[in-house]
Order: C-alpha cells, then structure tokens, then sequence
C-alpha cells in the first residue's frame, strides 16, 4: 500500500485556504488603463475594476482561480473582439479570454491585463443537411448539445454542460460519448473564425492558412481569440450509457476487470473509470452521499451492437450500489457524469497513461486512498480507437498513443493547498512508471508545462507558427508556446 505519510515534509508548509487568500492570485498594482483611452461603440461593454459587471465578468467556475484584469471587454461581437486585441497591441499589454473559467490559469490574469470575456456571444446555428454547427464563443456544452440534438445529431461534447465549446475544442476536446468513435473534438471542426495579434478577423481553414489551422486546434488560446468554431456533427439520437457505482471496497476487483473489458470492446463504446469520494450532500441519491465508490462510466453509440450484453461482464463483478446505464436520448448525456456544475475550488493534475496493468491498478487505489490529502477523484478515461488516429487534416494533437487519461482533483471545501499539491505531486509520481510523460491538452492545469502537451517536433512547429502570427506573445497568459523562429 502506498503510504503517502512516508513523505509528510509539506505538512511543515504553511498552510493557505482556497478562497480565503486565493494561491495563484494575479499581483496587485496601479491601475494600467484608464477610462479615457477604452473603446467606443462597443456592442458590448468595457469595464474597469469599479465597474458594475466586472465581478461577474471575472467569475469563475474554478473558484481557486483569481481573474482580476485591468480591463474586461464584455464582448458581444467579433468587432468587440477585435477592439480589445487592438487596445492590448497598443497598449503592449497581455490579453486572454475567458468564457466559464473551467481551466485553470497557469498565469495570473493581474492589472496588467486585457480579458475578453465571451459569455454574451452565444449564437448557434445548426446545419443539419451539411451536419455542422457554427458556434460562438461564449456557448456552453449544454446549450450546443440541447441545441443541436433537435435535429437528431450530435456533437463531440465533454462531460460537463458548463464547459465552454471554444474552449474545449482548442485545447483538443475529450468527448466520454463519442471520442473512441470519432476521435478529439478538435479532430472535427471545419472552419475557427478567430481575431489575431493585429486586431484582424480571419475565418481559418484547412485552405485558408493550413499551419494556423494546425496550429488552433490544440493551440489553446495562443493564437488568437476565436469568436466561432465551424464543427461537424454526427447522426446520433440515443445512448446506451449511464454509471455503475461499486463500493470502493471492490476497488481493485472493478479496475481489474475493467483492465480486461477495454481489451474486448469495440470503438463505439466509450468509457472511464473513477475513484470517487462522494459529496455528502442532498441532491445526491441517498446510498452515494458521503461514500467512497468506483464508478464505471459508459455510452455506446452503436445500436448495432447489443450494448447491454457488452457491459453485462462488468455488471458481474460484484454488487453495484446503483446502475443507471440503459438507453438515453443523447441529449440527456450529461447525466453520465453528472459534474458539478456550479462554482467550486478545483485543484488537479493530469497526466497519460501509456498501459494499464495490475500494478497500475494497485497504484491507483493506494492513490486514491492517501491518508494526507487524498484526492476525490481519480479517473482514467479509456483511448485508443479513432482517438488514436491522425485526422484527415492533422492537428497539434500530439499523443495519439497514449491508453488512458489520468485525471486526479481534489474538489470544494476548505482546501488547503499546500498539502493537496504536495499530495497530488507524490501520486503522479507514483504513477510515473505507466506514464507517457505528456498530458491531455485539456486536462492541463497550472502544474504541467506546456512542453507536457506537445511532442517537440510539434512544439518546434507551433513555435515557429506563433513567431509569425505573434511575435510579441500578446497572447502569453496562458500553456504558452513562446515565439521562436
Ligand atoms: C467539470 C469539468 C469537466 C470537464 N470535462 C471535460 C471533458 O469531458 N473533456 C475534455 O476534453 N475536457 C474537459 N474539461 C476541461 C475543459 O475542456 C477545459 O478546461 C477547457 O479549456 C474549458 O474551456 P472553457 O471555455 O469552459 O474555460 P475557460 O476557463 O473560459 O477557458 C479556458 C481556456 O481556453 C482558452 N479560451 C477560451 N475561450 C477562448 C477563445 N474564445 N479564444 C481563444 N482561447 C480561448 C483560453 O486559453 C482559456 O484560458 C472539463 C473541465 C471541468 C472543470
């Protein structure tokens, strides 16, 4: 058993609570923009520090995080968009963008900064014969998917209805439903209409620009500010899917069978695993609350396959407390993973794995169940498949043989960060022997470098790719790919 007390050096740390003195905060100075010199004839707002709109402008859903920018452009169109990158060029100042504030910030967002907050861009429109859906910045999963399944299609969303969808594609996008069917998000968008360092607005294709188009899908923000993605969308109307929660006790029993069960199962099954310490709260059922449970998440997107008969091995390990996979209408496919969708303090780490094997198995219980700090979460999400294939037109996806994701978090309450990074560093460092060494794009959080994402050949290409579209780094608050030619 890994006994994460052997190492307890950080228990000598001083300690810090989320949300009483935020780790990560942006510094404080003199104000670096003043009224006068913000744009006019915005569709959309601009708002200084005392502004009313700034505190909701600067929300976010990681509540670890501390976004306090100079300036915020509440941007309502591209031409807003546009305004901000002009004022950031000019002034030489960094900017960003935020939609939700899911990801975690690897650099702070101080006074010195411009933000484009994209929450009021929201328009969607679904083309059902081209199967594609053009979506603005500031959409959020659950809004495309309640959207586009009314035309009985689907797209390759995340887990969380709060996630946003520009967001998510440019950092690859891990879709649970349907990614062993069709690949990473990123892998399926036809056109990024996106603002770049000179403030101009350009619609990137595979044509238009190939490397930039490379480039923006698993660039994350750094070459630009996208205002709309064009993505395609597949004929699917129903799942079979759901959780099945076991005991923690069956830990190893369910992860072990799972090891075995991903050998045998077809691309149109999707699935994770999770070690999960349950919140103890109301709108939970009744046997999960405050528990600690192995949760086999699963969508099969194939009626063709007898779905139910796939997943019986699984069902036989041992008794679950609940099962909830049967058939769904897709539009209903955030209930699989059931995230948290209101605000909370999230810390992480991720990584890949390149095997599973009985070892990692063990690993990952004794992970789960560290004395100091333990993480609520723990989750492998299962690859290969059209994950592991290059798409037509290639992206800067760098890792298509990886075997599973790994995803650690510690969730809410009184965190006390100091101990959970410490904690977390030890468990991947447990975990290293099965490790790949990088690390799904949108999995990143602020300990991983942006090297972890990209092979250097591909970090070489984006480097140089960001050298021409953005030599002075105007773009920089972020996994960032520094200019090099
Ligand atoms: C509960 C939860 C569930 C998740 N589930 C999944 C999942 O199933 N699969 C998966 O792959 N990921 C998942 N993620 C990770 C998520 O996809 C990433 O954190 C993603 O970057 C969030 O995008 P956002 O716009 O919501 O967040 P934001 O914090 O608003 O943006 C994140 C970053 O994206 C970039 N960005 C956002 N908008 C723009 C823009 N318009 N132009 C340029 N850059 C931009 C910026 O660099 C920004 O810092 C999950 C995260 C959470 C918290």
């Amino acid at each position: 058993m890994y006994d994460d007390n052997a190492r307890h050096e950080v228990q000598e740390e001083p300690s810090q609570k989320i949300g009483e003195s935020g780790w990560g905060q942006p510094p404080t100075g003199p104000p670096h923009f003043t009224r006068e010199e913000l744009p006019v004839a915005l569709q959309g707002r601009a708002l200084l520090p005392e502004d009313d709109g700034y505190p909701e402008e600067t929300r976010t859903y990681n509540l670890r995080i501390d976004v306090r920018p100079g300036v915020v452009i509440a941007a309502a169109s591209a031409r807003d968009v546009q305004a901000a990158v002009r004022l950031a060029a000019a002034k030489g100042s960094p900017i960003a963008a935020m939609a939700t504030g899911h990801a975690t910030q690897p650099v702070p967002i101080g006074p010195d900064a411009v933000l484009v907050s994209t929450r009021a861009m929201r328009d969607i429109t679904v083309d059902a014969q081209a199967r594609t859906a053009r979506i603005e910045a500031g959409v959020r999963w659950g809004e495309a998917v309640a959207e586009i399944t009314k035309y009985g299609l689907a797209p390759l969303n995340g887990a969380s209805p709060s996630v946003g969808v520009v967001g998510f594609v440019l950092a690859g996008g891990h879709s649970p439903t349907l990614g062993r069917a069709h690949g990473y998000a990123a892998d399926h968008v036809n056109s990024i209409e996106v603002v770049t360092a000179d403030g101009k607005l350009r619609t990137v294709t595979a044509v238009s620009d190939p490397e930039l188009f490379f480039g923006l899908r698993g660039g994350k923000g750094n070459f630009g500010i996208v205002t709309a993605v064009e993505i395609e969308l597949f004929p699917v109307t129903t799942l079979y899917g759901g959780s099945i929660f076991f005991p923690a006790t069956s830990a190893t029993a369910v992860l072990n069978a799972y090891r075995e069960w991903v050998k045998t199962v077809p691309e149109s099954m999707s699935s994770s695993v999770a070690l999960v310490r349950m919140p103890d709260v109301p709108i939970l059922p009744e046997p999960l609350r405050g528990k600690q449970v192995v949760s086999i998440r699963i969508s099969c997107a194939d009626p063709s396959e007898n779905a139910a008969a796939l997943v019986e091995p699984l069902r036989a390990v041992t008794t679950p407390i609940i099962d909830t996979v049967q058939e769904m209408p897709y539009a209903d496919c955030a209930s699989i993973h059931s995230d948290p969708v209101d605000p909370t303090a999230v810390i992480e780490r991720a990584g890949l794995l390149r095997v599973l094997t009985p070892e990692t198995v063990d690993a990952l219980v004794a992970v789960a169940e560290g004395t100091t700090a333990p993480p609520d979460l723990v989750e492998i999400r299962h690859l290969g498949g059209a994950f592991a294939r290059q798409p037509g037109v290639p992206n800067a996806i760098s890792y298509r043989d990886a075997a599973f994701t790994l995803f650690i978090a510690n969730i809410g309450g009184a965190i006390d960060a100091y101990a959970i990074d410490a904690a977390q560093a030890r468990a991947i460092e447990r975990l290293r022997p099965w490790c790949t060494g990088y690390t799904l794009l949108s999995f990143m959080s602020d300990a991983e470098t942006t090297e972890q994402g990209y092979t250097p050949e591909v970090y070489r290409r984006l480097a140089s790719l960001k050298q021409r579209v953005d030599p002075f780094n105007l773009f920089r608050l972020n996994h960032n790919i520094r200019p090099e030619a």
